[in-house]
């Protein structure tokens, strides 16, 4: 079984409670998806929607939350990437 997943799109944790993706699924997921951030982008961008959907069909008021708590740790799966490429590949950085 999958470790902390949501109870449904937009909804909290069923592994811990917390809102959906708590910090243990985004840390999973930043393993995840550190080849692939792209991939994470998209993926993630899927439970918004779905998120917002569900949330609506439950006449529950939409997480102003939620879009970051689900896309901002991509930024730090982003930012790392450029790391590594610059630390693997130093010729290509400019100046
Ligand atoms: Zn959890």
């Amino acid at each position: 079984m999958e470790d902390h997943p949501p109870e449904y799109p937009g909804g909290p944790c069923l592994g811990c409670g917390e809102p959906w993706p708590c910090l243990p699924r985004q840390a999973a997921m930043l393993k995840e998806f550190a080849k692939a951030p792209n991939e994470a982008i998209t993926y993630m961008g899927a439970w918004v929607q779905a998120g917002v959907l569900e949330l609506k069909s439950r006449n529950r008021p939409v997480d102003p939350g939620m879009s970051e708590r689900h896309l901002a740790w991509i930024g730090l799966l982003l930012e790392s990437q450029e790391i590594m490429t610059n630390l693997l590949d130093p010729d290509k950085s400019d100046d």
